[in-house]
């Protein structure tokens, strides 16, 4: 039973991006790390229908290369940083950024495609 977003949009985002059900914003979203699961523990809303492919993976990409390019760029002329602090610091931002967006991007997503009534 997929059911779409009732109103108050930002709330059930939020819960979302939280790792809550974007139905009652109280179930679980994830039965792991990055695995959706089949459907709300507390109200029951099956989310197989939501699938977000390497929808959020773009995102991620986008925000976190923004971010590590910018703040390298940045540090490279303002401060110069002697070569094996970029190679140390940089690496480890993108990979912080990537792993902590990528679960409340993919919430997201998932609210999106419920909120808009995706089928198969
Ligand atoms: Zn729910």
């Amino acid at each position: 039973m997929t059911e779409p977003v009732k109103s108050g949009g930002a709330v059930h985002f939020a819960a979302a991006a939280l790792g809550r059900c974007p139905i009652c914003t109280k179930g679980k979203l994830f039965k792991s790390f990055l695995k959706v699961a089949a459907q709300c523990s507390n109200c029951g809303t099956d989310f197989k229908a939501a699938d977000t492919g390497d929808g959020p993976v773009v995102f991620v990409l986008l925000i976190a290369g923004f971010v590590t390019c910018f703040g390298m760029l940045y540090t490279f002329l303002a401060y110069n940083w002697p070569a094996w602090v970029h190679l140390v610091v940089w690496p480890l931002v993108a990979c912080v950024l990537s792993l902590g967006l990528m679960s409340p991007l993919k919430g997201l997503m998932v609210a999106a495609q419920l909120k808009n009534r995706v089928r198969d």
